[in-house]
């Protein structure tokens, strides 16, 4: 075979041999079932290194051209090109079924950084996200530590494995929760595919369909999508400064009689409040007295930029009353969807139960890495880093919005997690502001989507001060001021 090789331009010796075979699979010249010559026989022939050759084969095999059988050689697979355009953008027919499908119940908080994105801003910014910043993720760290796990474990690594999760993986979040005052048994721990599928079981487990749920109002919006989902009818609980308006929950629960109450009383999702502690101790009580368990979600509860730490719920749990849920994907990566509930007594089996029905397992692998990569040190360095920069982060957003944003809109200084929560000049609307904020470049979350009521909160938004470097936040609230002030003129 002759394939014109390059010598002086610079392109890797394997890439112009790859992307050679990979035009002529392409345009059909080699068919499928051709088998390639022998990388050796290639080498010789082209005058290069054997493993040059092995690469080349091995990128084409990796996009699925071709395919090596043992001790015969490496053959061309058939080509099947991908449509040009998704079916769902077509007029196509559907059968009635499909057209039947609810739609439109979720709060879709994807449309702002899909706006941002239609918008073709040359440098978008986004405040819209719910997490932490992916440029900050150990990415070289766990791929090492991937590596290694794969080496020690062998097919260990790739079984179903134990029930509730990895057993050293649970052992070390029991240390991690004993160091934030949690004390908790291994065994009363269940790894879950994030703390999204830990809320969706937990609600499935205590709720059926009409149950009530309460919940803080605004809230995070895809457990309220969820819960509407689930056909659960929700009662919210107004917040402020101190978290949720606990006061206002006796009432509630002698009308309403509710199954569960969720909350997120640390660094809550959308206002940044904290739960203050004697409303803990409150809400505990209450939930006793009236026999409501409380699912408490501490997504982003370590990342603490001032003040002290709050003692969590279930730390404050007599006994069986607090289902606990955590994620790794905040404080460490979200891709690698771990999660895990913490829950004492019967419920603990159930949880466990429909765990097994909705997905079998967490992944082994990622549980295992995830074990070896977080030593309690490792996490509270990782921890500590992250903190002093979401902390000077959340500074750079207060101060530039103090330069840049006009008077009329207040916000009170999370002292920790991801969120500033803003309330725009009276009769501006974040649902008009977004559009003209993403044509500057820039977006957040509209309030609305947090309220159960899908309308209240207009004049609300949701900005995340950690996912951007300080540079892109100063320009990116520089641009926010410029649609709020162009809204202003329209309006006049
Ligand atoms: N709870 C809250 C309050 C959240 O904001 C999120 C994600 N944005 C989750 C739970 C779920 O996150 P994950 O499934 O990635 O753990």
């Amino acid at each position: 075979m002759r394939i014109p090789l390059d010598r002086q331009n610079g392109i890797p010796i394997y890439q112009q041999i790859e992307s050679h075979l990979r035009q002529a699979i392409l345009s059909g010249n080699l068919p499928a079932e051709t088998r390639l010559p022998a990388c050796r026989q290639l080498a010789h022939d082209l005058g290069v290194n054997r493993t040059t050759v092995e690469n080349a084969y091995s990128a084409l095999e990796a996009d699925g051209l071709v395919f090596s059988r043992m001790g015969s050689g490496t053959y061309v697979l058939p080509v099947y090109p991908l449509p040009a355009i998704s079916k769902n953008n077509t007029d196509a027919p559907w059968p009635l079924w499909q057209t039947n499908l609810q739609r439109n119940i979720f709060s879709n908080s994807d449309t702002a950084d899909e706006m941002l994105q239609a918008s073709g801003h040359p440098h978008p910014i986004s405040f819209a996200s719910g997490i932490s910043d992916a440029r900050q993720f150990p990415v070289d760290e766990f791929r090492k530590v991937i590596q290694s796990v794969m080496r020690r474990d062998q097919i260990d690594a790739l079984e179903y494995g134990e029930r509730r999760g990895y057993a050293p993986l649970r052992e070390g979040i029991a240390r991690i929760l004993a160091s934030q005052g949690l004390q908790t048994h291994p065994d009363n721990i269940l790894i879950t595919a994030g703390s999204q599928q830990a809320i969706f079981l937990t609600s499935q487990v205590l709720l059926k369909s009409n149950d009530i749920i309460l919940v803080e109002d605004p809230t995070y919006s895809a457990a309220i999508d969820l819960f509407r989902t689930l056909g659960f009818q929700i009662v919210g609980i107004p917040v402020d400064g101190q978290g949720m308006q606990v006061e206002k929950m006796e009432t509630l629960l002698q009308l309403h009689h509710p199954k569960l109450i969720y909350t997120v009383p640390n660094f809550h999702n959308p206002t940044g409040t904290c739960l203050s502690s004697a409303r803990r101790r409150q809400l505990i009580m209450l939930a006793g007295r009236y026999n409501v368990p409380i699912l408490e979600d501490d997504f982003v509860g370590d990342l603490r930029y001032e003040g002290h730490t709050q003692p969590s719920l279930k730390s404050l749990d007599p006994g069986g009353q607090v289902i606990y849920v955590s994620t790794f994907s905040k404080m460490l990566m979200p891709g690698l969807r771990v999660g895990f509930i913490v829950a004492d007594g019967p419920v603990n089996e159930s949880l466990l139960n429909f765990k097994r029905l909705s997905d079998l397992a967490t992944s082994t692998l990622i549980q295992r890495a995830l074990d070896a990569y977080m030593t309690v040190g490792r996490y509270q360095t990782y921890l500590h880093r992250s903190s002093q920069i979401f902390r000077a982060r959340r500074d750079a957003m207060i101060a530039a919005i103090e330069r840049h944003l006009p008077s009329g809109i207040s916000f009170e200084t999370p002292k920790g997690g991801l969120f500033i929560w803003l309330r725009l000049p009276k009769s501006l609307s974040a649902n008009d502001l977004l559009p003209i904020a993403c044509k500057e470049g820039v977006s957040f979350s509209p309030g609305n989507s947090f309220f159960i009521d899908g309308v209240s909160g207009e004049d609300w938004i949701r900005l995340n001060f950690a996912s951007q470097p300080i540079e892109d936040i100063e320009e990116g609230i520089q641009r926010l001021g410029t649609a709020v002030r162009r809204i202003k003129t329209k309006k006049k």
